[in-house]
């Protein structure tokens, strides 16, 4: 999938080799018997749209801390990078209890992106009664637009600042919501599943892997901190699998179906007494015409506008969907191009290196880029007949 992840991989594998005779239960999960490789339809004409949007990203990783604005008490929870989704459980249980701390149970939330859906989610759960005020809801949220992988340190935050603290706090987030993922799945609309994932090379995979470098350095955590949360790639011999490419390396993958799992979250929270209220917030000062004393921000980029915070960095992403096939369950990877099996449409997205995109907030589609993905991905198809 993406290069990072694929790092992740291969550091878990060595993690389990070095330990394989000490330690039967610190190792990455296992990936399941492969799903079967049913063809895939992937040609221009099938793209149904591209979406563009850009990570919220804070050197010094996300925003949680808690800051009186005016009569308000504001608990923060935005500036996730590339892993808003997989983090928002984690996350947002720790701006919960910030928000809580004082005893008050009226709550407001400015945000209905994945932290603001999440927040309010937990708040509800907490006994809260809970108003989300926000300017776009899903499917408008940038969120909406997001690829859908478990990817909990995409973009996080810098490598030179992961201090021990952060990586505690990291490592918290990531296993709080990995856990509350799980009790996604199997439900109705499918919003989480696993899903099969072939990353194709052309040399030796840790050849490949030695060739991609990126200017940033960004904060890689997890196969330091949760190698047994990822699932262990398998190396397939050349010429035992039937893609057009001589290396392919297998693992599997928790995947988010987004247009289901928006709907179930909100959804819920409405079906709960949950309100939400459609505004734009311009200053700070603005705040204070909303009747609860305690708020959540989860604003994610916005907030860079909304306080003039400039720690945020936006780090633009461009996906191209696909009419999808709900009989495909893997995907696959070629070239910095990625493939996923999205129940909601399919995703192609060319990612190239971890910093393309870097401060660029610009939100035109590039179809050249996304034909391009998709003629990259459809080349390497592999090379399997219809039943
Ligand atoms: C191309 C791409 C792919 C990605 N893929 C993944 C992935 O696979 N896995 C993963 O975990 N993460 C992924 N991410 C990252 C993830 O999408 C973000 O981290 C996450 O969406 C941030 O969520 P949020 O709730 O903070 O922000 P948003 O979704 O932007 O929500 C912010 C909310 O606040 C509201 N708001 C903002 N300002 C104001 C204001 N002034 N007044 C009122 N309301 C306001 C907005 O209307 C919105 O409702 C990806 C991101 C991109 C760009």
């Amino acid at each position: 999938m993406r290069r990072r992840e694929f790092f992740a991989g291969v550091g878990a594998t060595a993690l389990l080799s070095a330990c394989a005779s000490t330690s039967s239960t610190r190792g990455a999960l296992q990936a399941a018997a492969p799903a079967p490789l049913v063809p895939v339809q992937l040609s221009a004409d099938r793209i149904i749209k591209i979406t563009v949007c850009t990570r919220p990203f804070r050197a010094q990783g996300p925003r949680l801390d808690v800051e009186q604005i005016g009569s308000k008490t504001v608990a923060h929870n935005y500036g996730h990078g590339g892993s808003g989704w997989s983090l928002s459980w984690g996350s947002s249980t720790i701006a919960v209890r910030n928000a809580l701390a004082g005893g008050e149970r009226r709550i407001g939330v400015i945000g209905c992106g994945a932290l603001g859906l999440t927040s309010a989610t937990l708040l509800q759960r907490a006994g809260a009664q809970v108003t989300i005020y926000a300017k776009d809801l899903p499917p408008q949220t940038r969120s909406t637009f997001a690829t859908g992988s478990w990817t909990p340190d995409s973009r996080i935050c810098l490598a030179a600042q992961a201090t021990p603290a952060f990586k505690q706090l990291w490592q918290q987030m990531a296993r709080t919501s990995y856990l509350t993922y799980t009790n996604l799945l199997g439900l109705a609309g499918t919003p989480v599943e696993y899903v099969d994932n072939y990353d194709l090379t052309d040399v030796p995979h840790a050849q490949a892997v030695a060739g991609q470098r990126s200017t940033i350095q960004f904060a890689e955590l997890q196969e330091e901190l949760i190698p047994e949360l990822m699932t262990r790639p398998h190396d397939l011999a050349p010429g035992s699998h039937p893609f057009p490419i001589r290396y392919a390396r297998r693992d599997t993958q928790m995947m988010f179906n987004l247009t289901a799992y928006q709907r179930l979250l909100v959804g819920d929270f409405v079906a709960n007494g949950g309100k939400i209220v459609v505004t734009e917030f311009h200053t700070p000062d603005e705040l204070s015409r909303l009747s609860e004393s305690v708020l959540i921000n989860c604003t994610g980029f916005g907030a860079r506008a909304l306080l003039g915070d400039q720690s945020l960095t936006p780090v633009r992403g461009q996906l191209a969907r696909l009419i999808p096939d709900p009989e495909v369950h893997y995907g696959w990877s070629y070239n910095n191009v990625l493939f996923i099996p999205r129940r909601d449409g399919f995703v192609v997205q060319d990612y190239g290196s971890e910093d393309k995109g870097w401060n660029d907030d610009t939100v035109i589609p590039d179809r050249a880029e996304a034909e391009h993905a998709v003629a990259v991905i459809a080349g390497v198809a592999p090379r399997v007949e219809s039943a």
